[in-house]
């Protein structure tokens, strides 16, 4: 088996219960059916609180004030420390916040940006991102129906994509078009089963004058303020039509809608400059995170462009929940507010698989959210 991780992977420590969140509130956590198997047989205090405590039909901890059950007043795991340590651990608790993306033979391993301390290392680190592999004897899993053609170009087109987004040579605006407009271009060779034509396309996305030709596609767009609007207000409007995971969440994305509409408005001008709050290297690491960990999990899709456009909408719209903190704070919010609103987001987004396919199937409305809505919003 082979193993993929980004190079600030080992660097990951759990904060414990310094953490500003924890990951033992806010969500279900499912129980593996090993782990299930385990809590059933186990004895003395521990047992029976594991008895009273898991909801057996629903395979989940209880939960209490959207609390897990097992998290003390100290945000520490009784579990853990009565339990045994981490051996006492669901396989979610002793994964979190390592997430997995399985492939035929190869397994892409990445840390959650819901988690604070791993989302820290996404965004704060100015280090371009690099990708470490290695491999051990494990055997492959066999996946009958996996299409190991289209895994080629689609990681092929992942590096190319990465690629261009390190280039800090050039604004991220010009790099995100590229990778946008290259999934797109992608995207019709595998709709018209044409994929032996991607490595001429991905040829020509290798050519060194790429983003200064997007970055002119960029100054001649033909779109109006009030589209651009119709276009930002439209990704917001699929945010509050998922499902919410925790009960703040809706009412937040509100007050954020109506800062930034007002301030629209108002044309008011903070002090600090927003590039100084949310620079162009933390939307580079954020979209490098979100590429990095779903795009080639179009294998099993077919829908490169979708995964792409998932990528980027959410760095788009992090990017504004920075926005209107700046915006209600006078400029005065600090950098690390960004891995709050990535962390909150990440939360009720990215934990949710039917959220994740909700906002992949929404996003395909060329109509609303087609190469040119989207790159007016860059
Ligand atoms: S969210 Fe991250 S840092 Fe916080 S308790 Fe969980 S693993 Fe630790």
């Amino acid at each position: 088996m082979q193993y993929t991780v980004p190079h600030y992977y080992k660097k990951f420590s759990c904060t414990g219960s310094a953490c500003p969140d924890t990951c033992c509130a806010g969500w279900q956590i499912q129980i593996d059916p090993g782990s299930l198997k385990r809590y059933r047989h186990m004895k003395g205090p521990v047992g029976n609180r594991l008895k009273n405590e898991i909801n057996w039909r629903n395979r989940t901890f209880r939960q209490y004030g959207g609390r897990c059950a097992f998290l003390n007043d100290e945000n520490l795991c009784d579990l853990y420390l009565e339990g045994g340590g981490e051996k006492a651990f669901c396989r979610t608790c002793r994964t979190y916040p390592r997430h997995i993306e399985e492939f035929e033979g190869l397994r892409e391993i990445s840390l959650s940006l819901s988690c604070p301390a791993a989302a820290e290392l996404i965004l704060l680190d100015r280090t371009p991102v690099r990708f470490l592999h290695a491999e051990d004897d494990r055997p492959d899993e066999e996946y009958p129906d996996f299409d190991f053609f289209l895994f080629t170009k689609l990681e092929d087109a992942r590096g190319l994509m990465l690629q261009i987004l390190q280039d800090r040579k050039e604004p991220f605006r010009a790099r995100a078009a590229a990778v946008l407009a290259l999934a797109h271009d992608l995207q019709q060779r595998i709709d018209r089963d044409a994929l032996f034509a991607a490595d001429s396309l991905l040829a020509r996305y290798s050519s060194p004058g790429v983003c200064r030709w997007f970055s002119n596609r960029l100054g001649s767009l033909d779109v109006s303020k009030e589209e651009r609007e119709r276009t930002a207000a439209g990704l917001f409007l699929i945010l509050r039509r998922l499902e919410e995971l925790r009960p703040d969440w809706k009412a937040y994305l509100r007050d954020v809608r109506r800062t930034l509409k007002n301030a629209v408005h108002a044309g008011r001008e903070p002090q600090r400059t927003f590039s100084e709050v949310f620079t162009d290297v933390m939307a580079e690491q954020l979209l490098v995170y979100f590429i990095f960990t779903y795009f080639c999990g179009a294998v099993y899709s077919r829908n490169a462009y979708g995964k792409l456009k998932f990528s980027l909408a959410s760095v788009l719209l992090i990017r504004e929940l920075v926005r209107a903190e700046w915006i209600r704070t006078d400029g005065t919010v600090s950098s690390g507010y960004a891995v709050e609103a990535a962390c909150r987001y990440a939360r009720e987004v990215e934990h949710s698989d039917i959220n994740k396919c909700r906002m992949e199937e929404m996003l395909g409305d060329e109509e609303k959210f087609g190469l040119e809505q989207m790159f007016a919003l860059l």
